[in-house]
This record gives structure tokens, C-alpha cells and sequence, in this order.
């Protein structure tokens, strides 16, 4: 797949906002260039392969880049190409995705026409980035179509390769009871295998097919196609790393960091930055021949919009899955984890401004890279049902 090397940088978590206007897409793009510090070159350009053996990046215009370390940081991408039907005569007509910033915008419009009929959001298969974020959408969806007064016309069904609404067991719980309560349809387990698009309808490897009038899906997430064609990847693309490290497994001098590594916790920017902040230290020592001390825990911490003006926040890690309680301080919070209120929706509109201010050009935030269990209650003490505040 030939990639456009663009001069802007998206902020990603923002293309969930820009179906619902809350978001124009020029909200979540700015030029890259200002972000660079001082002394180090920018090289614009696709890479086309890597030469591990020669040290070498080579990119498609020709141009050779040798290195003595590599660090890959070139993310995972939706291919709906790798799904047969999704790009056929209803991609960008009745199927859409908001994992691009075409798509998002695309949606914007398709969204506004909507008079009523069956409503599909998909996941294609795990892992994708951000996992919570085709539940955001559907949340997002159900509170639009209330809005405009026309719920009782619209069918919502949220199609998932998972046995549940997430893929940790606590969060799935609270998660899915919230899509019950909002009259959400779910349909667990289903494996696509290519999409219908004269009946339109998804159909599913045991042979179960979804009919829909519009179909929001979040195609299979690939690492970059570069990565496989070095023989540096598994098979959807992705670095096999040491958990701890981000070093590559087969080869000293590469790192893999952010959604590019097959690292066992959720694809997210808040994982990219507390892993980066980890590895910093790390790659300081293994440069100087030293033993790596910092260990990377699988941190993720993210917002999930639930409509209405609110929102939940998930933290967890490797080893603790989405847990109840407060966040980051026991009691005072002042964020609800997996308990939904204003303050969350306004943290999660917040990290826009975070993302440009502090995340990008590299300045401390107020969130440790390791996972605390302060205000975390203990599986035992976690209730049955989402609670309100
Ligand atoms: C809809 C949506 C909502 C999200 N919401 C959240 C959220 O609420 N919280 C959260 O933490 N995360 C969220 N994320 C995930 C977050 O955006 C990503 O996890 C994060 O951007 C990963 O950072 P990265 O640097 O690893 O990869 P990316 O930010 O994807 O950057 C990869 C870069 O590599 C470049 N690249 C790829 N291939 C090549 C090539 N061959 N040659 C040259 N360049 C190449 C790309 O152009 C890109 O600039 C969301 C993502 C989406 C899509």
C-alpha cells in the first residue's frame, strides 16, 4: 500500500468527534515541522524497506538512510482493502470508517442525511487502535440520533469479534450494560468475512449476516506494510518486542514503540507516550553497553465518551485490568473510573489541547508512566452495573 508522506500531524483521538461536528477537520491537524526540536533533521518521505543486516532505511524515492540505531514508531493503519467488499461500490456511500480523517469527514455528511433505518458499527478484528473507540461512536450515535429526535426510527447494532462489548472482563461488564441500557443491539463473536454490497450486509465466517442502511466499521488494523516486507514483523505487521524494553526481539539495534510493536496492551497514544517515556532511559543505557533497568508496565489511560456531555476513564496495565474508584487520587478523584460523569468528558476534551501543548513538543504531563493502584477498588468491591453520578 502507497503511503502519502504528509507535512501535518493529525491528532487522532479527535477524528471521533468530527462525525458529530463537534470537531472540523482542522481541529486535529497541525504541520509537524514545529514540533521538531532544534538539531535534529526531519526527512520527509516514505519508507519503503528496511535492511536490517546492512543498517540501512531505504525509502521509495530512492533516497538511503543508514543507522546504527533504528527506532520504528510508524504506528498500525485501517486496511479496509484486506476485507472483501468493504471498498466495493457502498465505501464511502452507505460503509464508512472514522479511523481516517477522510472517513471521519466523510461520515460528517452521511451522518447529516440519515433519515432513519438500521445502523451497523463494526469492529473487523483486534487488536485496533483505541479499542473503546467504536463504543465512543456508538454512545456518540445513540445521543445524536435522541438529539434529533429521531432514536425511535434508528436501529442500533454494535458488531464485535469479541464475546463482549470490550476485551477486559470488568470493563466489558460495565461497558455492555451501558449499550443495554441505551437499547444498543450486540452482536459478539463474529468473525467477518467479506461484506455483501448489493444485499448490504456483513456475513460472518459461521455464516451470519447483518443487514444495514449504514455501516460505520473499523477495518482490520495493519502495522506498517514496510515492516512485513523487511521480514521485521508478524503477520499483521507488528515488531515482536520485549514487553519491558520495546527492544525488537530478533535484532540489538532496533527499538519498536507505540501502536508499531505487538506489545500486549491496548494500541493508544497514552500507551505510546508512557512507553516512550520509559524507553528513553532504557535505550540512554543499552547505548552506553548497560543493562536496561526501566520496565514498561503496559500503561494505558483513556477517556471514553458516553454522550450527554459524559464520559468514563479506563487506566490499567499489563497486569490490572480496568478496575472502579477514582482517578489518580483515592476518593477526591476528581475523575470516575469506569463511572460515568461531566468531569470525564471535559478530561477527554482537555487532551486536545494536552496533545498539542505538552504530549507533542515533549513536556512533562501530571500522569506518571507507571500505573498506580491509588483509588483503584479491588475486583471484589467492583459493582454489576455502570454507576451514575
Ligand atoms: C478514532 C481514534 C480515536 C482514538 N482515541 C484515542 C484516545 O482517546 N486515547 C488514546 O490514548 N489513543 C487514542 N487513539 C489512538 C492513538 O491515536 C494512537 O494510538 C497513537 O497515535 C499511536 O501513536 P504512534 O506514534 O505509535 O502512531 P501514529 O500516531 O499512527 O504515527 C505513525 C506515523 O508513521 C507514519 N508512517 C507509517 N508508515 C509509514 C511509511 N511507510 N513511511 C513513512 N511514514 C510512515 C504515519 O504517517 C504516521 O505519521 C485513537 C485513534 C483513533 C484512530
Amino acid at each position: 500500500m502507497r503511503r502519502e508522506v504528509k507535512q501535518d500531524t493529525t491528532y487522532q483521538p479527535g477524528f471521533l468527534f468530527i462525525p458529530f461536528g463537534v470537531y472540523a477537520p482542522a481541529d486535529v491537524q497541525r504541520s509537524r515541522h514545529r514540533y521538531i526540536p532544534d538539531g535534529v533533521e526531519l526527512v520527509l518521505g516514505e519508507i519503503d524497506r528496511v535492511d536490517a543486516d546492512a543498517n540501512k532505511v531505504l525509502l521509495a524515492d530512492g533516497r538511503e538512510l543508514g543507522y546504527d540505531y533504528l527506532v520504528i514508531a510508524t504506528g498500525t493503519t485501517p486496511r479496509p482493502d484486506q476485507t472483501p467488499g468493504m471498498l466495493g461500490s457502498q465505501w464511502r456511500k452507505s460503509i464508512f470508517d472514522f479511523y481516517s480523517l477522510d472517513g471521519a469527514t466523510a461520515l460528517t455528511g452521511a451522518l447529516a442525511a440519515f433519515d432513519g433505518g438500521r445502523v451497523v458499527v463494526h469492529v473487523t478484528d483486534m487488536p485496533i487502535k483505541c479499542p473503546v473507540a467504536p463504543l465512543e461512536f456508538t454512545f456518540l450515535a445513540e445521543a445524536y440520533f435522541r438529539s434529533r429526535d429521531m432514536r425511535d426510527r434508528v436501529e442500533l447494532t454494535y458488531v464485535t469479534p469479541l464475546p463482549g462489548a470490550f476485551t477486559k472482563p470488568i470493563a466489558s461488564q460495565h461497558l455492555g450494560s451501558m449499550l443495554a441500557e441505551r437499547k444498543i443491539e450486540v452482536e459478539p463473536d463474529f468473525m467477518v468475512e467479506r461484506i455483501d454490497d448489493e444485499k448490504k450486509a456483513l456475513i460472518s465466517y459461521d455464516e451470519r449476516e447483518i443487514p444495514f442502511d449504514l455501516l460505520v466499521t473499523v477495518p482490520l488494523n495493519m502495522g506498517a506494510a514496510y515492516v512485513g516486507r523487511s521480514g521485521l514483523g508478524d503477520e499483521l505487521n507488528y515488531v515482536p518486542v520485549d514487553k519491558h524494553t520495546l527492544l525488537a526481539k530478533a535484532h540489538d539495534n532496533i527499538f519498536a514503540v507505540g501502536d508499531a510493536s505487538n506489545i500486549p496492551t491496548s494500541k493508544a497514544g497514552s500507551v505510546a507516550h508512557f512507553g516512550v517515556d520509559v524507553f528513553t532511559g532504557n535505550f540512554c543505557q543499552h547505548v552506553e553497553g548497560k543493562p536496561m533497568t526501566g520496565r514498561f508496565d503496559g500503561h494505558a489511560n483513556c477517556f471514553v465518551e458516553s454522550g450527554d456531555g459524559k464520559g468514563l476513564l479506563i487506566d490499567f496495565n499489563y497486569e490490572t485490568e480496568p478496575l472502579t474508584g477514582s482517578f489518580p487520587l483515592p476518593v477526591v478523584g476528581p475523575f470516575g473510573l469506569l463511572r460515568e460523569n461531566t468531569r470525564n468528558h471535559w478530561g477527554k476534551l482537555a487532551f486536545r489541547w494536552m496533545y498539542w501543548h505538552l504530549l507533542l513538543p515533549g513536556r512533562p504531563i501530571p500522569i506518571p508512566a507507571h500505573m498506580s493502584m491509588a483509588g483503584k477498588h479491588q475486583p471484589a468491591a467492583a459493582p454489576a452495573a455502570a454507576m451514575k453520578e
